[in-house]
């Protein structure tokens, strides 16, 4: 676990973007996870946000939304997919396929997805314990309670 003030520049910028559009979610009345693909050199490729309720669409997760958002690449060596949460088992299946090398994790601790099983096949995984990542979660499944176990796949306890 290390914080957020350990990441490289480029990200740390990722990070930044990523959490902008998390609380554009927020603001849109959708779920706050937000990403953002880069490139090998550290360049914005596609950011996005979780928009289930927005678009009525429970597949267009944070990650999948930066990855359509980056459009066709030839490949995805060395790219970083950076979110603000965990991603689930979906998102952590979208980076392995794709051969995305490297995953930033904003936080783990209101949802541990599968992060550490892409870490198994290779890809640098990076978790940090961002503070204002976890506020912004937390709030959201305190309020929303039933929205975001619709979005974990999970019924309400
Ligand atoms: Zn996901």
């Amino acid at each position: 676990m290390r914080s957020v003030e350990d990441l490289s520049p480029s990200d740390r910028h990722g990070l930044e973007a990523a959490l902008e559009e998390a609380r554009a979610g927020l603001a849109e009345g959708g779920v706050p996870i937000g990403a953002v693909l880069l490139s090998a050199e550290g360049e914005v490729l596609g950011r996005g946000h979780n928009r289930r309720v927005q678009d009525q669409d429970p597949s267009v997760h944070a990650e999948t939304d930066a990855f359509r958002a980056a459009g066709r690449q030839p490949h995805y060596r060395g790219t970083t997919m950076v979110t603000t949460l965990s991603p689930c088992w979906y998102c952590s299946g979208l980076v392995r396929q794709f051969g995305i090398s490297r995953l930033v994790v904003g936080e783990s601790k209101n949802f541990t997805g599968g992060h550490d099983w892409v870490a198994e096949h290779g890809v640098e995984v990076i978790v940090v314990d961002d503070e204002r990542c976890v506020e912004l979660m937390s709030g959201f499944i305190a309020e929303h309670p039933s929205l975001w176990h619709e979005d974990i796949g999970q019924e309400l306890p």
